[in-house]
């Protein structure tokens, strides 16, 4: 009789009850790693992807109770990066040979519709082989669009938890599951390429709401699926729970290789930061993107979800070499092509 990790292997899924055999025990995690890294390998070879982060901004309208860039956290200076600093941050990055750039910042009323589109046009304009994400919360369908219309090609915005009631213990009441989801199927429908995903191990997480989440993602078949286990930070209400564990999030890497085989899963600044290897231990997990951080050092300290984020201190220059090593050093590397743009009629239209 095959093993619950080879069934998923074969058959890419599994029943609930069977997901929480593995998510619950350590005892097939070789199996299931080894696993993970063949799918990863028959889909993408050796190629880890590179995304240029470019933290726009720390001011946020919302109160998340894990986020440390939260409304009510008095104790953090704000900051705004002005146009030319974002333009500036990308062509470092167009030198190092990023193709991707990840604008993203909490939702912040001074970056209006029409200041992100002109952010976006000009950088397609300047960069026409790049591809230009965006990560900048809820908005209406229509702000959605007009930066689809500006030449936006990808949109990152994890559901965090797919159970209401849950999604309800980690947010204040203003915020709702249901618009985050609605945001979610919208941007899909507009065309671009999205990306969701959640925190392993955030406050009153159970396997039932991790058995939601990939559920929720089985529904809305996201390009990218981004994971990292909640860490704590002091100037939230969530200052006494502890980080989430590194192993649960590896297994849960290895679970969404091998259940969405064709997905971009990048290895997060909070795995690595919750471990000193815990990127390279979320590559052999089946994880094949990583996200180095392009931000001017003078304000990446300030972008502080959580505590000890790593990376803070490092020029974008640094930062390449050192993820470029540390990929080596689990036997991938490190590809610059744009990677998984599907061809659109105004690409490039500014
Ligand atoms: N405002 C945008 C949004 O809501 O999607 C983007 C910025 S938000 C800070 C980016 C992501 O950071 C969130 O989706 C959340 O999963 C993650 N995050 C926030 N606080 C965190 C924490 N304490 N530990 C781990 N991840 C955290």
């Amino acid at each position: 009789m095959e093993s619950l990790p080879e069934c998923l292997y074969q058959n890419g899924d599994l029943s609930d009850e069977d997901l929480k055999t593995l998510i619950e025990t350590n005892q097939y995690d070789q199996a299931l790693f080894a696993l993970a890294a063949q799918r990863r390998k028959e889909y993408y070879g050796n190629d880890v992807y590179i995304r240029g982060l470019i933290e726009l901004t720390n001011f946020c309208k919302n109160n998340c109770y894990y986020c440390g860039i939260r409304r009510d956290n008095k104790n953090i200076v704000r900051y705004r990066l002005t146009d030319e600093e974002i333009l500036s941050c990308c062509g470092n990055g167009h030198r190092l040979g990023f193709r991707t750039f990840v604008l993203q910042g909490g939702e912040d009323a001074y970056y209006t519709d029409e200041r992100i589109c002109g952010i976006v046009s000009e950088i397609k304009r300047l960069y026409p082989d790049c591809a230009v994400t965006l990560s900048l919360g809820e908005k209406p369908y229509a702000s959605y669009k007009t930066f689809f219309d500006a030449g936006a090609n990808r949109y990152l915005l994890r559901h965090e938890t797919a159970n209401p009631e849950h999604y309800a213990a980690l947010h204040p009441e203003e915020m709702s599951q249901e618009n985050r989801k609605e945001c979610l199927w919208n941007l899909k429908k507009i065309g671009y390429q999205v990306g969701s995903g959640f925190m392993v191990g955030s406050p009153f997480q159970i396997t039932a709401h991790l058995i939601g989440d990939l559920r929720f993602l089985q529904q809305l078949q996201p390009a990218m699926i981004g994971i990292g286990p909640y860490m704590t930070h002091n100037g939230t209400p969530f200052k006494d729970y502890p980080n989430g564990s590194v192993p649960l999030c590896l297994r849960m890497i290895a679970l969404l290789r091998l259940m969405f085989p064709y997905a971009l899963i990048p290895s997060t600044t909070a795995l690595g930061t919750a471990h000193p290897q815990g990127r390279e231990m979320g590559l052999l997990a089946g994880a094949n993107v990583v996200m180095p951080n392009l931000s001017p050092v003078k304000v990446r300290k300030l972008y502080e979800l959580y505590e000890n984020k790593i990376c803070t201190d490092e020029e974008a220059a640094e930062c390449r070499g050192c993820l470029q090593r540390r990929v080596a050093s689990v036997g991938y590397q490190i590809v610059t092509n744009i990677g998984h743009v599907k061809p659109r009629k105004n690409i490039g239209k500014s």
